[in-house]
């Protein structure tokens, strides 16, 4: 097997992002296109509204009409108009969201009027465009309303509904294969016997492939037998996109990962300067993309976070691949690591005066209560001191912000 020079975080990162582009399309209902990023721009080919609208329940009139009574001649609700025009001397009954009828410059709401006897009586003069929306205003015929690379959330779904827009093209999803591997591994709804472990790793992932928008798929357990193994890789990556593996990344005598990536495909690197997940390994096979994770929980999360993440949201042809990273100020004292960035767990919190991270404990790499609850990974610069609470961090923002 080869030995590995140890790379720095951004040189990992930019080398995976160098490696992977966007997949290919694919046309959907937009029924179906929730959380899907939009291949292409979309147009408005329609004007919204589609017409001059009334913004409220009143009386459409001529803004100059100098009549102090105007003839009610009929009323218009939406989705009802109606085939008259308004002249001088009169008005006609309007509801929010009709249409506009001809010659009418104004509505004026019904609380500033009084109808009497087949008339109305205003109680001053209506300003022209008042409580119109006009034809157009909220989105002008041909804008570009969404760009590509937006992703079709609730606001985006519903503008494809106003433009009449029933099909989108959007990127595929990648297909993610997952495997854990060891000896040790077994099924989380399994006794373990003394030396067991339950397989945590994979429903783990799976829910982070998930999240960043991916369609995972399990491969099971693998035991540490290269025969095994090879098969099973083979298998991952013939049938997804990318394939993620979990375990076996270390220089143990039953850790096979590597050898077994380098036999099929390229291994661009196999060690980082990054706590926890310093033996993350990177592969390409073809087309096909490969991370072998380190083992343990903490240590798996967060290289996903930080470099698998990323990666499938690429696939994804989203604009934006990263998380937001914000400064905080540290709530703790914290060692620093001599030859790795590190990056820590902590609840950042905001408060009026600015974010604060309080630790979620126990940094170990085993430890998965320290993930739990953890909102950001703390940016921890490598060196031999300790940062002292109150220090400026960056804090790579992985889930909601907390108020206290
Ligand atoms: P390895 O990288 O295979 O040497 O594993 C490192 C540590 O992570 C060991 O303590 C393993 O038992 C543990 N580990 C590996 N895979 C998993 C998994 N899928 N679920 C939980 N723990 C794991
Ligand atoms: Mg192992």
């Amino acid at each position: 097997m080869a030995t590995y020079t140890m790379i720095s975080v951004e040189e990992a990162a930019a080398t995976i992002l160098a490696h992977v582009a966007p997949l290919g399309t694919e046309r959907l209902p937009a029924s179906a296109a929730y959380g899907r990023v939009l291949a292409r721009e979309v147009r408005a080919a329609e004007p919204m509204p589609p017409f001059n609208a009334s913004t409220m329940d009143g009386y459409a009139v001529l803004a100059d009409d100098p009549s102090p009574r105007r003839r009610v001649l009929g009323i218009i609700t939406a989705g009802r108009p109606l085939d008259e025009a308004v002249v001088p001397g009169t008005a006609i009954r309007i509801m929010t969201g009709a249409p506009l009828p001809p010659g009418a410059d104004a509505v004026i709401m019904q609380e500033l009027t009084r109808e009497d006897d087949g008339y109305v009586i205003l109680e001053r003069n209506a300003r022209r465009g008042e409580s119109i929306n006009p034809r157009g205003q909220d989105i002008a015929e041909g804008q570009v309303v969404l760009e590509p690379g937006s992703v079709l959330g609730a606001a985006e779904l519903g503008l494809l509904a106003t433009l009449g827009i029933g099909e989108v093209e959007v990127y595929r999803r990648p297909r993610v294969a997952v495997l854990s591997t060891g000896d040790e591994l077994v099924e989380a709804d399994q006794p373990a016997p003394y030396g067991a472990i339950r397989d945590s790793n994979r429903p783990s992932l799976m829910a982070a492939i998930r999240e960043a928008g991916g369609e995972p798929f399990s491969l099971g357990i693998a035991r540490d037998d290269e025969a095994v193994q090879r098969r099973l890789v083979r298998q991952g990556l013939g049938e997804a996109d990318v394939l993620v593996t979990s375990g076996g990344v270390s220089v143990g005598t039953r850790d096979l990962i590597k050898p077994l990536l380098e036999e099929v495909g390229t291994v661009y690197f196999g060690s980082v300067a990054l706590k926890p997940g310093k033996p993350l390994t990177f592969a390409k096979v073809g087309e096909k993309t490969a991370f072998g994770l380190p083992g343990n929980p903490v240590s798996s999360l967060v290289s996903f976070e930080v470099f698998v993440r990323p990666a499938l949201r690429k696939l994804q042809g989203y604009a934006r691949l990263h998380r937001p990273t914000v400064e905080v100020t540290l709530g703790h004292d914290v060692r620093q690591t001599p030859d790795r960035t590190e990056y820590q767990r902590a609840t950042v919190v905001w408060r009026p005066d600015g974010l604060y991270a309080r630790t979620t404990g126990l940094q170990s790499s085993s430890r998965l209560l320290s993930m739990v609850g953890a909102n950001a990974l703390l940016h921890i610069p490598r060196g031999e001191g300790t940062l002292a609470a109150g220090t400026r961090v960056q804090a790579l923002l992985i889930g909601e912000l907390v108020t206290e």
